[in-house]
C-alpha cells in the first residue's frame, strides 16, 4: 500500500469510527484562530491532510484504532481487555502513542495537544460521551489520536506563519 492510499484509508477507518474530517478541522481552527486572523478552515483542512501523509502519523492511527476495535470485540487477552475497556486514565500508553503524532512538529505540538486533552471540545467530548454512555464502545485511543493530529496540523500552521513574518 503507498503512502497515499493509507491516508485514504485512514481518513476511511476514522469515519468509521464516527470521526470526519470536519470535526477535527474544527479542533485545528479553534486552536490557532486566535494567533492567525484570517485562518480559513481549507487552511486547516489541507494542514490536517498534510499530518496524514506522515508515515509515523499513520502507523500511530493504525495501531490505536486497531487497540479499540480489538478490545470492542473482546478479542484482547486479559488484563489488557479491561484495562483498554475502563479508559483509566492511568493507563497512560493512549497518550504516549499520541506523542508519536505531535513529535514530528515540535513542542507547540506538545503543548497544544495537552490543551485539548484537558478541555475536551467538539469531537473529543463526543468520543468520551460515547465510550460513558453508550455501552460496549471502546475510544481509549482514538480520543488521544485525534487531539493529537489536530495540534500537529495547529503546530504545522503556526511554524507556517512564523516563517512567513
Ligand atoms: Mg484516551
Amino acid at each position: 500500500m503507498v503512502e497515499g492510499d493509507l491516508r485514504e484509508y485512514i481518513l476511511d477507518l476514522l469515519a468509521s469510527r464516527s470521526v470526519n474530517l470536519e470535526e477535527i478541522v474544527d479542533l485545528v481552527y479553534f486552536l490557532q484562530k486566535d494567533m492567525q486572523p484570517g485562518l480559513t478552515k481549507e487552511e486547516c483542512r489541507v494542514s490536517i491532510m498534510r499530518v496524514l501523509s506522515k508515515r509515523e502519523v499513520q502507523y500511530a492511527l493504525l495501531v490505536g484504532i486497531q487497540l479499540d476495535i480489538l478490545a470492542e470485540k473482546g478479542l484482547v487477552e486479559e488484563p489488557l481487555l479491561s484495562i483498554l475497556r475502563e479508559d483509566s486514565p492511568l493507563f497512560g500508553i493512549d497518550e504516549v502513542l499520541a506523542l508519536a503524532i505531535t513529535n514530528v512538529y515540535g513542542s507547540i505540538g506538545l503543548t497544544n495537544f495537552g490543551y485539548l486533552d484537558k478541555q475536551k471540545i467538539g469531537v473529543l467530548a463526543r468520543l468520551q460521551h460515547e465510550e460513558q454512555e453508550l455501552k460496549g464502545q471502546v475510544h481509549t485511543f482514538l480520543d488521544d489520536l485525534v487531539a493529537a493530529v489536530a495540534a500537529a496540523a495547529a503546530s504545522r500552521l503556526a511554524h507556517r506563519h512564523g516563517e512567513s513574518r
